[in-house]
Parts: C-alpha cells; sequence; structure tokens
C-alpha cells in the first residue's frame, strides 16, 4: 500500500531525479546493460548498515536518513545502540520518527553486549542485558537484533558454550517479537581442537589434530535453529577465504541475512561477485540484506560512497 508518506517520498525522488540519475546518469560503478533499467515506480529493497556512515549519521541524522532515501535504500540496520536506549547520541525513539519521516524502515540492529568471555558467571547478566535490549528494540518496531562479534573461543568446548549463550539470547529475542542473529566476521573460520587453547586460522591447518571444525560450523552447531539466525558478512567470508555462496548452501534455513560489502564501494574490487552472490541468496529465499562500507576512502565522504553503492545495486540486474 503506497501511504502519503511514500507516495510524497517517490515524488520527491523523481523530482531531484535521484533515482534516475542512479540508473541512467554519470558514469556509475559498473556498465551494465542498458536493458537492465526498470520502470521508475519499481523499487528494490535496499538496506544499509548505519556503521558505514560512521559519524557522519549523527551531524545531522534527519538530513543523512533522506538523503540515504533518495539514493534508493529502503531500510537500515543500525549500529551504535548503547545500552542506554540511543543509536549514538540520539534516542532510539526520536531515531525512529526521523527514519519514517524519511521513509526508511529500521529492520535491524547491531549490539554488542559487554562480555567479552562467556563464563558461566555473566549468564545471568547476560541474559538481562538482552531483555532490556529487546524491549526497546521491539518498541521501535525492529525485526532482528544481531550480535556483530564474536566473544573469545579457543576450543571446541567455549564455542559450544557461546552457542548455548547465544540460544538463550535467541529465546528472549522470540518472547518479544524479535528474531535473534549473529553476524560473522573472518574469525570465525579459524578452526578449534577439542580441549583447545589456541583458534588456528591461516596456513597450516594440516598440522592440526582430526577433529578440528570451523568456529563457524561449532556456532551452527551449538544453537538452536528455533532461535539463532545467522547473517553471513559475504566480503569477511572470502577474507576468511570462504565461498560466500558454498555457505549459503550448506546452511540454507540457517543464513536469513547478509552483508552485501566489498574492499570499498560494490563492484570496484573484482574480489566479489555479487551476481553469484545474489543468484544464491535468492535461492534460499533471503529477503533481508543490509550494504556496508566499512571506512575505506574511495569517494570524499562515508555518505557518497553509500550513494555509489546504491547506484551499483540499482543498475545491477541481478538484484531484485
Ligand atoms: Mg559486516
Amino acid at each position: 500500500m503506497t501511504n502519503r508518506r511514500e507516495f510524497l517520498r517517490n515524488a520527491s525522488i523523481l523530482t531531484v531525479g535521484g533515482l534516475l540519475a542512479g540508473r541512467t546518469g554519470h558514469a556509475a560503478s559498473a556498465n551494465f546493460p542498458a536493458a537492465a533499467a526498470m520502470p521508475a515506480a519499481q523499487k528494490k529493497n535496499i538496506g544499509l548498515q548505519t556503521y558505514s556512515l560512521g559519524n557522519e549519521l549523527w551531524e545531522n541524522t534527519p538530513e543523512v536518513l533522506k538523503k540515504l532515501a533518495s539514493y534508493g535504500y529502503t531500510h537500515v540496520e543500525l549500529a551504535g545502540y548503547d545500552g542506554k536506549g540511543n543509536f549514538g547520541p540520539v534516542k532510539m525513539a526520536d531515531f525512529k520518527k526521523m527514519a519514517d519521516d524519511a521513509g526508511l524502515r529500521i529492520t535491524s540492529s547491531h549490539i554488542n553486549p559487554p562480555f567479552r568471555v562467556y563464563t558461566p558467571d555473566i549468564l545471568p547478566k547476560l541474559k538481562d542485558y538482552w531483555k532490556t535490549v529487546c524491549e526497546q528494540h521491539a518498541a521501535i518496531g525492529c525485526k532482528y537484533v544481531v550480535q556483530p562479534s564474536l566473544p573469545e573461543i579457543l576450543s571446541v568446548e567455549e564455542g559450544q558454550t557461546v552457542g548455548s549463550y547465544f540460544t538463550e539470547a535467541g529465546k528472549i529475542a522470540k518472547a518479544a517479537g524479535l528474531q535473534w542473529g549473529y553476524h560473522s566476521h573472518n574469525v570465525e573460520f579459524a578452526k578449534v581442537v577439542p580441549g583447545g587453547k589456541e583458534a588456528y586460522s591461516g596456513y597450516g591447518w594440516h598440522r592440526l589434530p582430526e577433529g578440528a571444525k570451523y568456529i563457524y560450523d561449532v556456532l551452527m552447531a551449538a544453537t538452536d535453529p528455533a532461535y539463532v539466525i545467522f547473517e553471513l558478512d559475504c566480503y569477511w567470508a572470502v577474507m576468511g577465504m570462504q565461498d560466500p555462496c558454498a555457505l549459503m548452501r550448506e546452511y540454507p534455513t540457517r543464513i536469513r541475512l547478509l552483508h552485501i560489502k566489498d574492499k570499498a564501494v560494490l563492484g570496484e574490487s573484482g574480489m566479489m561477485n555479487f551476481e553469484m552472490i545474489f543468484k544464491q541468496a535468492y535461492a534460499i529465499g533471503i529477503k533481508d540484506w543490509f550494504v556496508e562500507l566499512e571506512g575505506i576512502k574511495t569517494r570524499p565522504t562515508q555518505l557518497e560512497g553509500c550513494k555509489a553503492c546504491a547506484e551499483y545495486l540499482l543498475k545491477a540486474p541481478f538484484v531484485k
């Protein structure tokens, strides 16, 4: 259903030519065939992880959100939750209002619990933490809460403990009407052994004892699929010497979110095959994914980098 705000936003996009320029205008990051151009009314579901903006998001938040919408972004995954009800310097309820005004949905949020090592004594505190997180995120209509980095895991057993705590967090999220997820980087593709004291990455795995497993696989096995999904960062998987498509084929019901990320602006490095990635993502029914651009300055500002990423995706014939 097109409500008034959406209608006005679409009208304003057409007026300023933002979306049209993104498809047909100036030099773009990829030269897809003109046949790929879509009807102007058709919109792609393009998410942005707001970590991509760094502090630029907080300089004039309402204005930045409106610009993102004009570039073609439809929803965001937040970074910057502070454990007290704020995203960066902005109260969550205020941020929600700003996102609504810009016509952006808040789909997801990255949350780092303040615990590095998961020992039995932290479990009650961890549960309390997630209860607060989930209440606050349910109140703004968020769909996913995602932990973006790995607690210390040096053995298979530690991986199993972390996985079981993830499941506990997932139960709390589900009770609040949210889906809990874990976002991976490359460290999850180090290997651990039973009773080990070290995570092994890089070369030399042939010297490991029998039974060495990827931390990623340990976490998959140790988490309850009823409560825990995984957000695969495709770039970081490649940096961990993995094929993101093979991971999606191996875990088609567990990987439900993606980070669409390149070394810099999407499609410019040559190290990421996004056509294959999107093809596989659609094959397993992934609906929500987020552009991520880390602080690599190939554009004068992060915002301009995000604009270039959206232009790439709007032009790409393989992105629905
Ligand atoms: Mg990421």
